[in-house]
């Protein structure tokens, strides 16, 4: 059987699609690969739905013209933004050959990651598993979701003092925030961690003396409504 062959075998084109070869690898030019190119392996795990990026077009670049541009950078961001497994992704799924420098000038210049937005649901994806953790816990949650935050803003630095401002304001909403999560658990029969303890923790780990002090207003404050 002669090279060509080969490829025919091992990819299903249009019939009007050009098959150049790429070399004596048996593989196709990733260029050739048409939209209803069809896998010679499925994938179904990489899902192009809910992530945005700014995509820029070069009429000189094959992967820009490429009806598999969306795929391509998808498996990218998928695997962590390495050249190497969208190479051997469509290698193995395509059949098609890539080069190492084009995928890098492609993902480099022709789209801007930086800025890239996932939306509210993509990042619920495949996180089924953890909310179910978290079922019937939510009010723990909650308090996690908040404790982490006020762990995050305490851990902030500011350079001014109106980001200093802005940060004591931030905390004192999200210590409001955490006293009526936890009324509302207390409200419910959930058995939950002692919230001075929760909040001694915290309070240890926050670096700043203003941040440690909202803290222990917050416990005292506390202590008034329960006592
Ligand atoms: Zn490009």
């Amino acid at each position: 059987m002669s090279e060509k062959e080969n490829v025919v075998d091992n990819i299903i084109l249009d019939g009007s699609t050009k098959i150049e070869q790429a070399g004596s690898t048996g593989l196709v030019l990733f260029s050739t690969l048409r939209s209803d190119a069809k896998p010679i392996l499925q994938h179904d795990n990489v899902s192009v739905e809910g992530v945005d990026y700014p995509k820029l077009f070069s009429a000189k670049c094959a992967i820009c013209n490429s009806p598999l541009r969306e795929l391509l950078e998808h498996v990218y961001i998928d695997c962590g933004k390495k050249v190497n497994p969208v190479i051997i992704f469509f290698e193995k799924h395509y059949g098609a050959k890539l080069n190492f420098a084009q995928v890098k000038q492609h993902v480099n210049y022709h789209c801007d990651f930086n800025k890239i937005e996932i939306s509210g649901l993509k990042s619920y994806e495949g996180k089924g598993e953890e909310f179910a953790r978290w079922k019937y816990r939510e009010y723990e949650l909650a308090l996690n979701v908040v404790l982490s935050e006020i762990d995050n803003i305490g851990g902030k630095s500011t350079r001014t003092l109106d980001d200093s401002f802005k940060k004591a304001s931030i905390l004192e909403k999200l210590n409001k925030q955490l006293m009526m999560i936890k009324q509302q658990r207390d409200d419910s029969t959930l058995g939950l961690p002692n919230i001075f303890e929760v909040l001694h923790d915290l309070h240890e780990k926050l670096l700043h003396e203003d941040d440690r002090r909202i803290v222990r207003e917050t416990a005292n404050e506390l202590r008034k409504i329960i006592s």
